[in-house]
Formats: structure tokens, sequence, C-alpha cells
């Protein structure tokens, strides 16, 4: 912002209006009065899905294959050796210099967005909604980090005694290794990116191997956004490639996405060095998430809400609905009104603008859940038909005898079916945290002392009620969980970015 006349007293008067000032083409209509940022909802500017145009401009990005070429990035070690070289002149830059580049990088992203969605839906198979969800994700983490640290990693002056100055800092800890899941390749991957970014450390990300064009494309757009080439570096691949970053000792942080069983073995690697210092690690896992139904629930509503949590996306998201609980009383009625609805679902090529619900990422996702549902086939209550040959998963609702047949997370459009009575709300919420899990929960009830019992009583992240329980939107709904869900911070909230930061205080007798 040096050039741009824009003083730093200013901006700390106003930080968010002067960032969008100068920052480019942020819509003018936005008004920050209560909050620093306005979410989803203003970044669907010119993001309709009912434009025809979209539709069909993105079909025809979808049609071209060379989309999909990446080059060939560096090794592990040498991408950390590279970002430590950078680290220190991008982590003494204004903290105006790199809110303003996110900035930048959203607009790029609004730019792109049919290229984005292209990607999405040829690489992580996404559905076209769920690839315009995708872009809008990423542009609102980039605006949401970019105000948030203007807002917030500013110095502040502390009390003391007369004659004591107290200044607290926030500014980079150097490397962080970055790495993204599959099934928000753009959204988390540039989410974690720009936090770790904007808070003045270096970077080196490694998205899913399933997903690496669109993370390469977006980190193309992120260096012409004004992010020094190595203070961010890709690095491709399956297999050790995150074994070896997160087991170099000259990182200083980790931030992952993805299963329980490899967030352990982050943090085992983390740790198993004797000379090594002591680096955090926010993780972000899966979720056993269930929905609890009682009989004053608005049964359409109900229906709705367990189609979109449970299916939308092909199940494929750690917020997903796995567990359904509904009130013995309602059971057979609800399940009858969610068969019918099931059997309206389209599921098919995702990019078919019809399509509801598109294949599974891959073969092994397939085939596990294939033989999980084999294994289960005499508890089905009812799947949905589907294409013969692909990757079709056909969503299905699997009734349980008991909560203890169902022990693991199964990351597909798999709903499990189970029964509560009247007057065991409390054992029914005790139940599912003793699952272990606390990512997210959903209640459809009309009874205020119920909802905030469960409130209460609920060890989970994020709880919705009388509404679905995916597609947490940034700077509204803070998204993360605890137990075997992760570690918070909660991604898109206001503490996300202190956790990347060094945190130093100087004390000066004056
Ligand atoms: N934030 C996403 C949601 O609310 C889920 C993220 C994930 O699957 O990791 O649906």
């Amino acid at each position: 912002l040096a050039d741009q006349s824009v003083s730093e007293e200013e901006l700390l008067a106003d930080p968010v209006e002067k960032v969008m000032a100068v920052g480019g083409t942020r819509h003018p209509a936005i008004a920050l009065p209560a909050d620093l940022f306005q979410p989803e909802r203003v970044n669907s500017q010119g993001l309709d899905l009912d434009d025809a145009d979209i539709l069909a401009s993105t079909a025809a990005e979808i049609a071209k294959p060379a989309n999909l070429g990446i080059a060939a990035g560096p090794n592990a070690a040498d991408a950390v050796s590279r970002a430590l070289a950078a680290y220190p002149a991008w982590s003494s830059s204004s903290l105006y210099t790199r809110a303003e580049c996110l900035g930048r990088l959203a607009d790029l992203l609004e730019e792109n967005r049919l290229k984005l969605m292209a990607l999405a839906v040829q690489e992580a198979k996404k559905t076209i909604p769920d690839a315009l969800s995708e872009v809008r994700e990423a542009i609102d983490f980039c605006r949401y980090y970019s105000a948030r640290a203007i807002a917030d990693l500013v110095p502040v002056e502390l009390p003391g005694p007369t004659g004591e100055r107290n200044v607290l800092r926030h500014e980079g800890r150097g490397v962080w290794v970055a790495i993204a899941p599959w099934n928000f390749p753009l959204a988390i991957f540039l989410g974690q990116v720009a936090a770790a970014l904007v808070a003045g450390n270096a970077v080196v990300a490694k998205p899913a191997p399933q997903t690496p064009a669109i993370a390469a494309f977006a980190v193309a757009l992120a260096h012409q956004a004004g992010v020094p080439e190595d203070a961010l570096q890709l690095v491709t691949g399956a297999g050790d490639v995150g074994a070896q970053l997160t087991s170099d000792t000259r990182i200083c942080g980790v931030v992952f996405t993805g299963s329980v069983p490899t967030a352990k073995a982050i943090a085992r690697n983390l740790l198993l060095d004797d000379d090594r210092p002591l680096v955090p690690l926010i993780a972000e896992t899966g979720g056993l998430n269930a929905m609890i139904v009682d009989s004053t629930a608005l049964s359409e509503q109900v229906v709705r809400d367990v189609i979109i949590s449970g299916f939308q996306s092909a199940g494929q998201r750690c917020s997903a609905l796995r567990l359904l609980l509904l009130q013995e009383d309602i059971a057979d009625h609800t399940l009858e009104m969610l068969r019918g609805a099931m059997d309206c679902l389209n599921v098919g090529d995702p990019s078919d603008p019809a399509t509801d619900i598109g294949p599974v990422i891959d073969q092994v996702s397939y085939d596990k859940l294939m033989a999980y549902r084999q294994s289960v086939k005499d508890r089905i209550f009812h799947s949905v038909a589907v294409p013969a040959k692909g990757l079709f998963v056909p969503p299905t609702v699997i009734r349980l005898d008991d909560l203890d047949q169902l022990q693991n997370e199964w990351f597909g459009p798999l709903v499990h079916v189970a029964t509560w009575k009247a007057g065991t709300l409390d054992a029914t919420v005790q139940r599912v945290n003793a699952k272990g899990f606390g990512l997210t929960m959903g209640l459809h009830s009309r009874i205020a002392r119920s909802s905030e019992a469960v409130e209460q009583m609920a060890r989970v992240g994020n709880l919705y009620i009388n509404r679905s329980m995916i597609g947490a939107v940034v700077g509204s709904q803070p998204f993360g969980g605890e137990g075997l869900s992760g570690t918070g911070p909660k991604a898109g909230g206001p503490h996300y970015l202190y956790r990347f930061c060094a945190e130093r205080t100087t004390s000066t007798d004056t």
C-alpha cells in the first residue's frame, strides 16, 4: 500500500475499508459496520449459478484437456531450503503488503473462476455447484485473512506501570508446511497457504496427489498477485513427500487437513528428533457426524437436510452426515419421505449441470466403500440407482441395530440410521460424544430446551440446528473440531491467524 497514498494511521483507523479502497475490484456495495467481512453472499457477485453463460463456458473449459498440465516442482528438501532463504525478506515486509497480496489473489481467483471451476470438476470430480462453492470459499479465505491480519496482527500496546512500555507483536515463525486434501483442493489448499503467508511465514505446500493441477494454478496466481516465488512453493507427488517435509527439522509448523492416522503420523514425525524445536501442528481431520431429530421437527426440512448433508459432494466432506438419529415415533414416516427424496437424486457425470451427485474420487475409495456396503447389505434401507460405468457409489441409507456397529468414518455417500426413545436425548448425545470425534452435529427440534441442552452437551466444533450441517461459511461459521477431529484453531475464524505467528513481547523501561 506504500505507494497508494494511504498512511499507516489511516489504515489503522479503518483498515478494511482502506484495503478495499486500494486493493482493486472489491464490490463497492459492501458494508462492514459490525464486522470485518461479509462472507460468501458478497463474493457470489458474478458467480451466480442461474447464469446460463457460466454453465456453458464452464462446460467449454472442462472440455479442454490441456488445462491439466503442471510443471515438475522442486523436491522436498530443496523447497524448504529455498523457502528458508526467502523467509526473512517476506516476514519483514509490511503487514499491509502481505494483506494486499491476498486481496489481489482474491481478484485473480474471481477473474479465473471458470478455469478453476473446470479444474475442480476435472481433477476432484466436483459437480458444477460444488465447484462454484469451492472457488467462492477460496476467495472468501483470501479476503477474510487479509482483513483479519490488518485488524489483528498489528502491534498491541499492553498496560504496565508508569515508566514501562509493553508491546506485543505478531510475527512470522519461519517455514510452514501446508498439506491439503483432495476434497477441497482449492479452498482448503489456499486457506492454509493464505493464513500462513499473511502472518509472515514462507510456505511449502503439498497438494493431495489426486489434485495437483488446481493447486499449481492457484500457486501461479499467488505469485502473480505478488507473493515471492520462493516464499510459496509447491511440492507435488504421492508416497513419502509429506513425510519428508514434516520430518525436515528446519520447518516451524505444519497445517494439515486429512485423515486421523496421517495427522497422528505427522505429530509423531514432529517429535522424532530430540534436538528439534517444538513446533505447532494445526490438524483438521474427520468426523463421525450425527444429526439428531426429535418428533417436533419438520419432516420436509429434515429430509432436505439429510439429502444435502449426507449425499451432496458424494458425502466426501469431513462435515458430512454419517449417523442419522431419529426419534422412534417419527422414524418410519421420515424414512419413507427420505426414500422418495433419494429417488429424485440424479447421480452421474459431474460436468453435466443436471447432476446432483458425482462419482467418488478414485478407485481405491470406490473399492473401500463398495466393500463396506456389501458387508452391510442386509441392513440397507434404501439406495439410489447409479450409472453402470464409473466410480459411482450409490447414495445409501444403512440401518444400525446398535450404535456400536458404526466405528469408522466412511468417506462417501453412506448415511447410517438408528432410533432413540423419547426422554433419552441427553443419553443419545452422550453416546455420540463417546465416539471420540468432535466435528459437526445437527439437531432438528423446535423445543428450545432441547436445543439448549444439546448445545451444552455436544462436544463438537460446529453444531447446526434446524439446517444442513455442511458448507461452513468463512467468517460466519468458523470450521474445525476437537477430539479425534482436530486440534483447532478453526479455519475461517477470528483466532486462526494467531496460531501461525510467533507472539513476541518487548518491555522497555522508559
Ligand atoms: N468446511 C467444509 C464444510 O463445512 C468441510 C471441510 C472438509 O471436508 O474438510 O462442509
